[in-house]
């Protein structure tokens, strides 16, 4: 297979070649790269992506739920082409920051105030800065398999190198028990609702509200990561939960499509931010109010991802996870997600942790992705799915085709 789309795929070769010239790997973006190499895109337009070979692609990628709104929205163009001729790095606040942190404050009423930031690794970074020093503590609870940005990932039960150098304490997902370890010196626990790049597994009700018990217990800052969770619902995963955390981080889609990161919650604890306060804490930040995220974020969260339009998404991704539940009964083939985010796992029960999800066998996982790259469809390497507002129910049936003929013609390895 990987002989097939090497074949397929020469100027996308030939491009990542030449890019490692001056890009370690012809890499910028670890996430995207996979054997022999990855494809390079030149276009997108509404859910459909062309490569530099010609091959077009219906995007099921959605840019690990940074795509929610497709790659040409009307609305979201017009709102970045207003804010160009207005002119860019203006040298003081804007005009649209204000109306943009109130909107966001509407849908996630935990997040009391916000700031800013310019990636969701930067506002987990942020966070986890602030519960350190509204706690003077120093430990921090995380799950295996969580991922909160380049220097904060957690995988095999360990932190990687390149990450901060926090207290960490890394439990396993979905236990109830690791709440115990939330203790007097824990700063903060910090914690995806739903585990994502870790593989789309939902951690239970159960699980979340023990932890949120713990911190309230121990006076340690629960932070929800809803990076990707907050295209969930209008209010994100912590609306459908009722659970709200201390500290809420949120990026991805909520920039509308720009490179944006965001982290708010409790009073108390953001007012040290305020610089009318004494003994405020600086967050400086030349780009913390960049006016193409301001205004393509506020377009999006108030005129195309408005609740209505929330509930239509997740009802799309819960009807196609069903449908390839019904294809993949009886087979070691699981589709955990919630909503318009899900991923494929080839493991013989569905994952509720990050180890479980690791049992799969990686071989089909790669089959799977290079198959679909065939028939036109690209979800991420590692099996994901993240449905942008620009699938319909086309794409929705060529998916599940593709599927099924994936199925047909693997089953021998499929036992
Ligand atoms: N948190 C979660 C849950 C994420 O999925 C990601 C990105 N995949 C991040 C944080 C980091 O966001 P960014 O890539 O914008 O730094």
């Amino acid at each position: 297979a990987r002989r097939r789309y090497a074949g397929r795929n020469p100027r996308s070769r030939e491009r990542f070649e030449a890019a490692a010239t001056a890009l370690p790997g012809g890499n910028t973006r670890t996430v995207l790269y996979h054997p022999p190499f990855p494809l390079g895109i030149v276009r997108g337009d509404g859910c459909r992506i062309w490569d530099a070979d010609g091959h077009e692609y219906i995007n099921l990628v959605g840019e690990y739920t940074a795509g929610l709104y497709g790659h040409s929205h009307p609305v979201l163009l017009a709102a970045v082409r207003r804010a160009l001729d207005g002119g860019v790095n203006l040298s003081g606040h804007t005009m649209v920051e204000g109306p943009f942190a109130a909107a966001i404050q509407r849908r996630f009423p935990s997040m009391e105030l916000l700031r800013f930031t310019n990636s969701g690794t930067e506002a987990n970074t942020l966070a986890l800065a602030t519960a350190t020093l509204h706690t003077g503590r120093r430990k921090v609870l995380v799950f295996d398999g969580g991922y909160h940005g380049s220097v904060l990932s957690f995988h095999g039960g360990r932190g990687d190198p390149l990450n901060l150098p926090h207290e960490f304490v890394v439990a396993t997902y979905n236990d109830p028990a690791a709440a115990d370890l939330v203790d007097d010196d824990t700063a903060a626990v910090l914690v995806e609702p739903v585990l994502g790049s870790g593989g789309c597994i939902p951690g239970t009700a159960e699980f979340l509200s023990a932890l949120r018990r713990a911190a309230t217990r121990s006076h340690s800052l629960l932070i929800f990561d809803e990076v990707m969770t907050s295209r969930l619902s209008a209010g994100g995963r912590q609306a459908q939960l009722g659970i709200a955390p201390d500290l809420t981080t949120i990026g991805k889609y909520i920039g509308g499509g720009m490179s944006f990161g965001a982290f708010g919650g409790r009073r108390d604890v953001m007012e040290r931010f305020d610089p009318t306060r004494p003994g405020a804490v600086a967050h400086p930040g030349t780009f913390n109010n960049n006016v193409l995220t301001m205004s393509a974020g506020l377009a999006g969260l108030t005129e195309v991802y408005t609740p209505e339009a929330a509930v239509a998404l997740n009802a799309r991704g819960d009807a196609l996870r069903e449908r390839l539940a019904a294809l993949t009964a009886g087979l070691p083939v699981h589709v955990t997600g919630i909503g318009s985010m899900f991923a494929v796992h080839f493991t013989a029960r569905p994952p509720t942790n990050a180890a479980e999800a690791d049992r799969a066998d990686p071989r089909l996982g790669e089959l799977l992705f290079l198959d679909l790259l065939e028939r036109g469809v690209h979800v991420a390497r590692r099996g994901m799915v993240a449905l942008s507002l620009a699938v319909g129910d086309a794409e929705c049936d060529r998916f599940v085709a593709a599927v099924e003929a994936f199925l047909a013609d693997r089953r021998d390895l499929l036992r």
